[in-house]
């Protein structure tokens, strides 16, 4: 396993994480024998950065339950987020942190991050329910090891961040399309200038860069490199950079965690050739051209109260573009079982109450872009066709 080092606290941390994001599910409920498996086995082989969140339905319990189990707190860096919009008094802060603590099986954290911290402004309002004498006690007690905050705002937002306090480290979502957005790279050299570890979520922009790619831009990697999965590509990419400290992956598959750990041991800084680079730019500029809604498939958005499938809507969209209409419209009748008039997940059940748009932490319009799905992908014909014949069917 290759490692880098935190310079604010000496640690030594895996450059692949493990993002327990996206643990594998059986039936819509995390399997947790899978989920154990993948977490001993990236054990075993060098993994020590483990980062769970308040939010991700059953991820900190299932973490839990399999540290509990297995014995292995002390052979990880354990990371977890306060849901800071759930905080009304200073008492909240220790209300939510504390359930974390049973539920991860732990008596202290050692990364600790505010959520998703979008501005300043925000900051500054915990600030005055006394979140920085909290955090002062709570690292007092050993309680919290290091305290930072993810963030998916806009940059100027994340340089005044930087800058509002004492950060011990922070996370940003980052990848070869998102060079220039979000902190994007500029925001990572800051805060790698002022000495804070750089945890990077989103690699592979929601599995967009392993699995979603378009053909031409398959087609221009393996003629690089066939022995390189697209997925392999983009993380390559981040780990050349030395202001990348660890590189989270949602693992779900043991494929795919061996394939990650196969590929950090040889990916160190400063050892992509200037003809990689010239192939990735080339893939960015067809991933532009193809890409229409940047939806990373997050769920944050989610439930909708007219039961919009928002992510569902989004993907097939974009895969009408990327591998055509046939299949965006193969993709849109499942995930929004258009098929079904009355019971269904469909961009036109859309009232526009605007709900679902705060959640998102990529700031896509959601309103506007179910519009255009909608005109995309239920048009007049098709629909009347469909009424025909399901008239005709009986
Ligand atoms: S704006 Fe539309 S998609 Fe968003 S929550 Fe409201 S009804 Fe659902
Ligand atoms: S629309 Fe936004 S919040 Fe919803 S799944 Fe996509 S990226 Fe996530």
């Amino acid at each position: 396993m290759q490692y880098r080092t935190d310079l604010k606290s000496g640690n030594k941390l895996s450059a692949l994480g493990f993002g327990c994001m996206r643990f594998p599910r059986n039936l819509n409920q995390i399997d947790i024998s899978k989920s154990e498996k993948l977490i001993l086995t990236a054990i075993q082989n060098g993994v020590n950065y483990f980062d769970t969140a308040y939010v991700y339905g059953g991820s900190e319990d299932t973490l839990g339950q399999i540290i509990q189990k297995n014995n292995i707190r002390e052979k990880m860096y354990l990371a977890t987020k306060l849901p800071f919009g759930k905080c009304r008094n200073y008492d909240d802060f220790d209300t939510l942190f504390q359930t974390q603590l049973q539920r991860l099986h732990t008596d202290y954290i050692d990364y600790y991050l505010i959520h998703n911290l979008p501005e300043l402004k925000l900051w500054e309002n915990l600030c005055k329910l006394g979140i920085e004498e909290w955090i002062e006690k709570k690292k007092e007690a050993g309680q919290i090891k290091q305290i930072g905050f993810s963030f998916h705002g806009v940059h100027d937002e994340f340089l005044s961040l930087l800058d509002a306090y004492d950060w011990d480290f922070c996370q940003i979502q980052y990848n070869y399309i998102n060079i220039n957005y979000q902190a994007g790279m500029a925001g990572l050299k800051k805060a790698s200038e002022k000495g804070l570890p750089v945890i990077i979520m989103e690699p592979l922009l929601g599995g967009k860069l392993a699995n979603g790619l378009p053909e031409k831009a398959i087609d221009l990697f393996q003629s690089a490199n066939n022995t390189l999965s697209p997925a392999a590509w983009a993380l390559r990419w981040l780990w050349n950079q030395p202001e990348v400290t660890v590189v989270l992956s949602g693992m779900s598959e043991e494929e795919q965690l061996k394939e990650n750990m196969g590929t950090v041991e040889n990916a160190m800084p400063g050892t992509l050739t200037d003809n990689e680079n010239e192939v990735i730019q080339s893939v960015i500029d067809i991933f532009n051209k193809s890409y229409k809604i940047p939806c990373t498939g997050c769920g944050y958005c989610m439930p909708c109260p007219q039961k919009v499938n928002i992510p569902g809507c989004f993907t097939a969209y974009n895969v009408s573009y990327v591998t055509g209409m046939f299949s965006g419209f193969q993709q849109y009748a499942t995930s929004t079982r258009a098929m079904d008039l009355q019971e269904n997940y469909k961009a036109s059940r859309c009232i526009k109450c605007g709900r679902c748009e705060k959640q998102c932490p990529q700031h896509i319009p959601i309103t506007k872009s179910l519009e255009q799905v909608r005109k995309r992908m239920e048009p007049f014909w098709l629909q009347f066709a469909l009424k025909l014949y399901l008239k005709l069917r009986g």
